[in-house]
């Protein structure tokens, strides 16, 4: 997974630029689409910087985020990209949203449209918006909404989402020497047409796995 953008975290001036795996690895399994705030949109490539510095300012010592503006990616009604935590966690996204024990700040890719409330998504924006969705290989798509009782990130995006198919068939198929087990594994509906083969495990769950084989305690005999 790349996602290319515009500008970086230093071209934009945030005020703690880090690395991707500063905070950890990270291992999306969606994307949550989020606004700024109840405002406008930022109009020009300046006020899409003026908006995130602000933003990035609140995060930071307002709330005391030592990440700062925690969202992974930004676009703007300009079409711009920016990073903003890149592959950080996030911190944008709580709760534990599908229920799979982990939250969802540490599995969500929060990608920011730089407006609000009282602005309307540009053409450019939902380009550059379905580019990164692309980019980053997800076909779950969410809007912050659907996590919590928020308006964010507004009717507009939540149509976006609804109206796009992410990921074009054919479907990416297992390996011919994973094909057998994936066809028992689908047949038992432990996954379906649409699950990627090449997802990836934790290894906390692999553990978890072959415990609940049986496996770690045969082997310790
Ligand atoms: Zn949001």
């Amino acid at each position: 997974m790349a996602i290319s953008y515009d500008y970086s975290q230093h071209d934009w001036g945030a005020i703690r630029p880090m690395a991707d795996g500063t905070y950890g690895t990270m291992n999306p399994d969606k994307v949550v689409i989020h606004w700024g705030g109840g405002g406008p949109a930022a109009e020009g490539h300046a006020e899409e910087v003026a908006f995130l510095r602000s933003w990035d300012h609140f995060h930071y010592y307002t709330k005391g985020w030592d990440g700062g503006l925690a969202y992974n990616y930004g676009v703007g009604n300009t079409g711009l990209v920016y990073r903003l935590r890149g592959m950080n966690q996030s911190g944008a996204t709580s709760g534990d949203f599908d229920g799979d024990g982990i939250p969802e700040n540490k599995e969500a890719l929060a990608f920011l449209w730089i407006g609000g409330l009282k602005g309307k998504p540009s053409e450019a924006a939902y380009q550059s918006m379905e580019r990164i969705i692309r980019e980053s290989g997800l076909d779950n798509i969410t809007g912050h909404l659907e996590h919590k009782a928020t308006a964010c990130p507004g009717p507009e995006w939540m149509h976006f989402i609804a109206e796009e198919s992410w990921v074009e068939p054919p479907w990416p198929q297992p390996a011919s020497w994973a094909l057998p087990a994936w066809n028992k594994a689908l047949a038992l509906g432990s996954i379906n047409e649409r699950t990627f083969p090449t997802d990836l495990m934790e290894k906390q769950a692999f553990f978890v796995f072959l415990d609940r084989l049986g496996l770690l305690d045969l082997l310790a005999q």
